[in-house]
């Protein structure tokens, strides 16, 4: 199978805008940038998720009105190339989506679908791999690297991969499906139907119930990853086990990830990771308690290697923007 992206003849140079979509189960973010990378226009909608035909529907709005800001002189500008990442399984040569059961889409055309609607190339890629590359590209910026992964801890969890400086998709564009490794054999069912997939044991959802559990002081009151982590800044003990918790199965996916590809660095970002430094702290102090066992913890996961995403960058259109630029200049690929 190519990766090469669909490519629309008779494209010419004048073509100037590129347009990443990143497309989530509850949102949709839009970002226009010219060639030279300056945002014109950012948008988020909610996504609309009740059939393909709404979908697409919805997508399309969402784009025509963020072209009509990023023009504001009326004077419609063609678009070189779109780029989109989305939650599923991605087949880059067909522009087909399968199995993203979040958007309701079993198998669906999305590439060749907004490629008719505005006339450009389109490339599509899985969300976590697209979001890795924005990540990569933001880490060029302040201490580059040639190899990271990314790890987004929010309703789920994948990672993606960029080893040399390409994004690692491997054979079936699932590399970094990290979320359904085992960690605890009787551990919480997970949505895939195993029981202790890290995603069942770390992931928001996971926490929030396991501050049900360990929290009861608070019971009756709506406890989120986001209010656990905030309490447990705030000294509360009870919040500070389940954060340790969890940072003790995060440790381990990210000893996996860098054992596993030798990473020089791990990105963490997703809406978990938002809480900052209440987040890294209590995983940086498990990866202390690793590098305590053994020698080749102690070489293998310095703190250096664990960086969460610099807030208010959103790796997820960024690495959207990345693939449109892909689709407008496949040769670069
Ligand atoms: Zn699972």
């Amino acid at each position: 199978m190519s990766d090469q992206p669909l490519s629309i003849p008779g494209k010419t140079d004048s073509a100037t805008l590129l347009v990443g979509l990143d497309i989530g189960g509850t949102k949709t973010a839009v970002l226009i940038v010219d060639q030279q990378l300056q945002p014109r226009a950012h948008l988020i909608m909610p996504t609309e998720t009740a059939d393909p035909d709404r979908l697409l529907g919805g997508i399309v709005r969402a784009v025509s009105l963020a072209l009509e800001q990023a023009a504001p002189a009326r004077r419609a500008e063609p678009i070189a190339g779109i780029g989109v990442g989305v939650p599923g399984q991605v087949y880059p040569a067909t522009g087909e989506v399968r199995q993203a059961v979040n958007l309701n889409l079993v198998t669906y055309p999305l590439g060749p679908a907004l490629s008719a609607a505005f006339n450009a190339p389109c490339l599509l890629e899985n969300d976590a791999r697209a979001a890795a590359m924005g990540a990569y590209q933001q880490a060029q910026q302040s201490a580059p690297v040639r190899h990271l992964a990314y790890l987004t801890i929010g309703t789920g969890i994948a990672a993606g991969l960029v080893l040399d400086g390409r994004l690692y998709r491997g054979a079936h564009g699932m590399a970094g499906e990290i979320g359904h490794i085992l960690m605890e054999p009787d551990g919480a069912r997970c949505n895939c139907g195993a029981r202790g997939c890290l995603e069942a044991l770390a992931a928001g959802p996971a926490i929030a119930r396991l501050a049900a559990q360990m929290m009861p002081q608070q019971r009756g009151q709506p406890l989120t990853a986001a209010t656990v982590y905030q309490a447990a800044a705030h000294g509360d003990p009870a919040a500070q086990r389940v954060t340790q918790r969890v940072s003790h199965y995060l440790s381990r996916a990210i000893q996996w990830l860098i054992m596993s590809y030798d990473v020089e660095r791990v990105v963490l970002g997703g809406g978990v990771a938002r809480a900052g430094d209440a987040f890294l702290q209590p995983i940086l102090q498990a990866l202390a308690g690793l590098r305590a066992q053994s020698a080749l913890a102690e070489a293998m996961l310095p703190d250096e290697k664990v960086a969460l995403l610099p807030p208010g960058y959103d790796a997820g259109v960024w690495g959207a923007i990345w693939l449109a630029r892909q689709a407008a200049h496949p040769a670069n690929q």
